[in-house]
């Protein structure tokens, strides 16, 4: 499969008032045609920012450097006009809450035809005509009669769904859901993700889903990585992350997904700790304030990504030969 999206040594740093925040700090990344990617991390790791990038979404007090190819362009190369054709066409964005993203004094229907009239050039007929069979796509009932109506009228799981069909109106190459259940309900989150993962079987797209929760990855990604203070800390196959990781940010991650038959009395664990302040990112391994398994290596050298095997990658001294021997079961499990 052909290469959609590469990143490569991607760096973004917020100019502020406090000083420079160094959001992210050398990321690389591809994304196969047809592939399913989860980028997972507390809030503040990196996620966002790095997709935004992709977008070209980055408030001006950002600066950016590194390589971001899409569909073989160069993006941050990118002019106006291109640059218009990727955002909104050719890369479809779904974001945590629908509200804000949705404009309320717009009906539901002009939202969505607006984009097919912009982007396709559709008249307004036939522009209404895909936008019903668009929200039929998505699971809103009724939709013809829905199309008149107002963002406030809609419930969060369903607003949710005409954000997503807002996003599929140009039928993207990629859609990039960031924390897309977040606001939702647990019950109408499970809704949401099946029906991404629907469409994106259906339309055969390529899929980035950007989340906290490692718990809702399973069964949507094909790929994770991990971030953590701006950088990927991890990285592999679905099946490796869950049962095979390396990295002790990772198995905090892990530890802190409810499951699903969990007896009441087993308690979630969070990680101990704050994520980095990236106005000045701790030395060596970002993790190693946190990390239960820290060296003295770890303070003074940033570990860098290394195969643990096939594509699966871990940023951990503990891989290295010098290091002690870990039991790489009862290090997770501690
Ligand atoms: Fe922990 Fe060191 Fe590995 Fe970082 S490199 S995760 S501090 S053991
Ligand atoms: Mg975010």
């Amino acid at each position: 499969m052909a290469n959609l999206l590469e990143i490569e040594n991607l760096h973004v740093t917020f100019h502020t008032y406090a000083g420079e925040v160094q959001a992210v700090r050398g990321v690389d990344l591809t994304l196969r045609e047809g592939e399913s990617l989860a980028i997972v991390g507390e809030s503040g790791s990196g996620k966002s920012v790095t997709m935004l990038s992709v977008m070209r979404l980055l408030p001006r007090n950002a600066t950016v450097t590194g390589r971001i190819r899409f569909a073989g362009r160069d993006v941050l190369a990118l002019r106006n006009s291109e640059l218009r054709r990727v955002q909104g066409r050719e890369i479809g964005m779904v974001f945590q809450d629908p509200m804000t993203s949705l404009n309320p004094t717009l009906t539901v229907g002009l939202q969505i035809t607006e984009s097919l009239r912009y982007h396709l050039g559709m008249g307004k007929r036939e522009a209404e005509e895909r936008a019903i069979e668009l929200l039929k796509m998505v699971g809103v009932p009724a939709a013809e009669s829905r199309l008149n109506q107002y963002p406030h009228q809609f419930s969060g799981g369903m607003r949710q769904r005409v954000m997503i069909a807002i996003a599929l109106a140009c039928q993207p190459r990629l859609l990039i859901a960031d924390e897309p259940t977040t606001a939702l309900d647990v019950t109408i989150q499970a809704q949401i993700m099946n029906l991404l993962k629907e469409l994106k079987k259906k339309l055969n797209m390529s899929l980035i889903l950007i989340t906290h929760d490692l718990g809702i990855v399973a069964g949507m990604a094909d790929r994770v990585m991990v971030m953590y203070g701006g950088q990927v800390v991890e990285q592999g196959p679905v099946r490796d992350i869950y049962y095979n990781s390396r990295h002790p940010y990772t198995w905090g991650l892990l530890r802190s997904v409810p499951r699903v038959h969990a007896s009441r009395r087993e308690r979630l664990e969070s990680i101990p700790g704050s994520p980095p302040n990236l106005l000045a990112p701790p030395s060596g391994c970002p993790f190693h304030p946190r990390c239960r398994h820290a060296m003295v290596i770890c303070e003074e050298e940033a570990p860098q990504l290394q195969e643990v095997r096939g594509e699966h990658r871990s940023a951990c001294w503990l891989l290295h030969p010098q290091a002690p021997r870990v039991e790489w079961e009862e290090a997770r499990a501690q």
